[in-house]
């Protein structure tokens, strides 16, 4: 058995996406070490049934493949980032934006591009099919265009000819034009495209098209590996693609596997097709296996030809498809149709069989692993502490000219970079919320119980990650200390990073106070709500992909800017102070709360629930009952709602809507305690400082509420 390695799966092509399945179903079967898989997006599309969504047959998240849940439940660390070349020397792997990725084995499952005129994609020379997502949105953008401009499709292939009954039959009045190579269409596609109304143009001249004009103009002329695979001195054919031996591993390299269309088997080379991506699964994952346990590598030899079955519409515009195997092609008939469909639908059924990351209920990660208030309240208390936790400032004053906090969480997700960077700017927050910017930080990292090798990949990973963050707001990371976890690593053992900060900051002249509401104060929310449901969802696999990806964008955004502002404006104005604290593990009431009870006891908010924001997917999933595990015991903080003997509430929450749905009142109550990583800033100040914040350069805000 060899040790521990790391392992980097780069694309989420068909072959990995088959290779995550099985180790999510045979997590025995997964190889020792760190495996990271990463991919531009969160999901990859099967492009078999992209004629149909491009038709209106099929609904985008039908062929969604969803990467990260994939990636979890098979225990491999995800992260998207594009990559952007390979350095075989260094064995690793370039990243836009990001430090590259160490590997021991790599695997190429990138796909192909395709080639367009003078190599420019999304100008006037018009648009590449790949990448399919950028092709798929012109497409989407042309519905709400009211021009007459026709599209036209440039190809001589099968993609060609599928999307253009696709588009015709989506815009039955626009004008359709498929400009092919003479000879490259079969009398029977002839028929089929004379029927549909597509305006077929014969030529051999590429630049033909450009020449009338289009309001689309979407180039299907057949595909080329990303250059970059080239320029690393790998071996590839005349289309860029790397050139393997029969057991997927690159000619003259050994540690590095290619599949799909970016590949080619010397011996038995095949055009670039999904069919070929999708049966190269078996053997490569057979193969990485074999190679960490020591076994011998099994040779793959893809059968001469393959079935493809071509959608279309007959004349009743009706859904029908042809049969091509060889030279011999048979339909259109409806039932071949439902024949694709029904493979189309199983294949994609496939990676829905997949068991959901772990079993029973799953404690929460980030900022939701805190302790709840009552226990350390009590705790705080029996040591003699209980100032520390009545007048709980976000961050605290070293008696000279310097504030203090220290924050961190185990892992919330498998992407140590991002993660480090994450933390970074969750711990930053307590000094924001006082109106002070970071100087400089200091961090414990603990380590899962690994090989060192792979221990020193990701905490290279975490300070990177914790560098991006704290150097783009002038700070510096200074000193620390690193730990190894007693308890076995989990998998994906980068889950197993916990990170902890102490940052410190120059105190202003006037630190802004959680206590300090006034009477007539705006409450303003900088970013919605919902990182802890949002998480708690995806570690059962029901958070929609896109919604994951909108949060851990806002998340990763720093909110320095956001401070630096509001004392630029204060200094304008010469404002009043605001009072301000950071939204993290008591959600926003319990946190609201901690403000109350440090100003006026006669105070009381005006919450308007309709101007809570939440993100996109959050409300969904607290009405289908997910929430984060430290959600119960923040619940309490409802109390405040609660009008008691002979005092009147602390906090109403009122509606501007009319109307009033039990299921959207009781899913405003959880997001209210739903804990947050990355949380937003909440800032009490005066009407002339909100109506100013509110208005263009500071957006962001949300005004919720109002202390009376
Ligand atoms: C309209 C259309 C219809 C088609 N229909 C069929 C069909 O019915 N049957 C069939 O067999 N074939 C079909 N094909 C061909 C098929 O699309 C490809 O052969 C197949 O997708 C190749 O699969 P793959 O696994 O190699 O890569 P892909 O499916 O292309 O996946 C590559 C993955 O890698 C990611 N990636 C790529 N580059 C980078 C980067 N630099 N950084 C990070 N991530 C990256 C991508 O985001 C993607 O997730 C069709 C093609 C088109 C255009």
């Amino acid at each position: 058995m060899s040790p521990p390695a790391k392992y980097v799966l780069a694309g989420g092509g068909h072959s990995h996406a088959l290779l995550l399945r099985t180790w999510a179903m045979h997590p025995k079967r997964r190889p020792k070490g760190l495996i990271t898989l990463v991919s531009r997006h969160s999901t990859t599309l099967y492009s078999g049934m992209v004629p149909g969504l491009v038709a209106g047959l099929y609904r985008r998240q039908d062929l969604e493949i969803n990467l990260r849940r994939l990636a979890d439940q098979a225990g491999v660390a995800f992260l998207i980032a594009e990559i952007t070349g390979l350095d075989r020397q260094r064995q690793v792997l370039l990243l836009a934006g990001r430090p590259p990725l160490n590997y021991d084995e790599l695997s190429l499952n990138l796909g192909c591009i395709t080639p367009v005129p003078n190599g420019n994609v999304g100008d006037q020379d018009g648009m590449a099919i790949k990448p399919l997502e950028p092709a798929i949105s012109a497409v989407d953008q042309i519905d709400t265009d009211h021009s007459d401009d026709p599209v036209q499709l440039i190809g001589s292939g099968l993609a060609a000819i599928e999307l253009a009954m696709a588009l015709r039959h989506r815009w039955p009045t626009r004008k359709v034009q498929l400009q092919i190579k003479p000879g490259r269409l079969s009398p029977a596609f002839q028929k089929a495209l004379a029927i549909a109304g597509v305006d077929v143009h014969q030529t051999i001249e590429s630049s033909a098209a450009a020449k009338s004009p289009a309001r689309l103009r979407l180039h299907c002329t057949g595909s080329r590996a990303p250059a970059w695979l080239a320029e690393s001195g790998l071996e590839v054919d005349a289309r860029g693609r790397v050139r393997t031996a029969p057991t997927l591993q690159a000619l003259d390299n050994t540690d590095i596997f290619a599949s799909g269309d970016c590949a080619v088997i010397d011996q038995d080379p095949r055009p670039a097709s999904g069919v070929w991506a999708v049966r190269a699964a078996a053997p490569l994952t057979h193969n990485l296996e074999a190679l960490c346990s020591n076994k011998p590598l099994k040779s793959w030899r893809p059968q001469r030809h393959a079935l493809q079955l071509v959608g279309g519409f007959d004349s009743r515009e009706e859904p029908t498809a042809w049969g091509l195997w060889g030279g011999i092609q048979i339909g259109p008939h409806p039932w071949i149709w439902r024949w694709k469909q029904r493979i189309d639908r199983q294949f994609m059924a496939r990676f829905d069989q997949a068991p959901a990351m772990g079993s029973g209920p799953m404690d929460c990660r980030g900022c939701a692993a805190k302790l709840p208030a009552a226990p350390l309240e009590a705790a705080l208390e029996a040591a003699g502490l209980k100032s520390l936790g009545s007048s709980p400032e976000d961050a605290a004053s070293l008696g000279n000219d310097w504030l203090q906090s220290v924050d961190g969480f185990p892992a919330l997700i498998s992407d140590p970079w991002l993660n480090g960077r994450l933390t970074a700017l969750h711990a930053s927050s307590d000094l924001w919320a006082c109106g002070a910017s970071v100087d400089s930080a200091m961090a414990v990292i603990t380590l899962p119980k690994t090989a060192t090798a792979l221990q020193q990949e990701l905490l290279s990973q975490t300070l990177s990650g914790l560098r991006s963050a704290f150097e783009s707001q002038g700070a510096r990371l200074i000193g620390g200390h690193t730990l190894e976890a007693r308890a076995e690593a989990p998998t994906p053992m980068s889950l197993g990073l916990q990170v902890s900060l102490s940052v410190n900051g120059k105190r202003p002249a006037h630190p802004w106070k959680k206590g300090g509401l006034r009477a007539g104060d705006q409450l303003l929310l900088s970013r919605p709500l919902g990182t802890g449901v949002l998480f708690a969802a995806a570690m059962a696999g029901a958070a929609e992909p896109e919604d994951l990806d909108h949060a851990l964008a806002q998340m990763g955004t720093s909110q320095h800017p956001l401070v630096e502002q509001l004392q630029e404006l204060i200094s304008l104005e010469a404002e009043a102070l605001p009072s301000c604290t950071d939204v993290t593990g008591f959600g926003l009431l319990g946190h609201l709360g901690e403000m109350l009870q440090t100003s006026s006891q006669s105070l009381q908010v005006v919450l308007d629930g309709s101007a809570v924001p939440a993100l996109p997917g959050a409300l969904k999933l607290l009405k289908a009952q997910y929430a984060s595990s430290l959600a119960p015991a923040n619940r309490r903080a409802w109390s405040l709602l609660d009008p008691s003997q002979d005092q009147p509430a602390k906090v109403i929450l009122a509606r501007s809507v009319s109307g009033f749905d039990p299921e959207d009142h009781q899913a405003l109550l959880e997001l209210l305690v739903d804990p947050q990583t990355c949380g937003p800033l909440l800032l009490g100040c005066s009407e002339a400082m909100a109506d100013a914040l509110l208005q263009a350069d500071y957006t962001q805000w949300h005004r919720i509420g109002v202390v009376q």
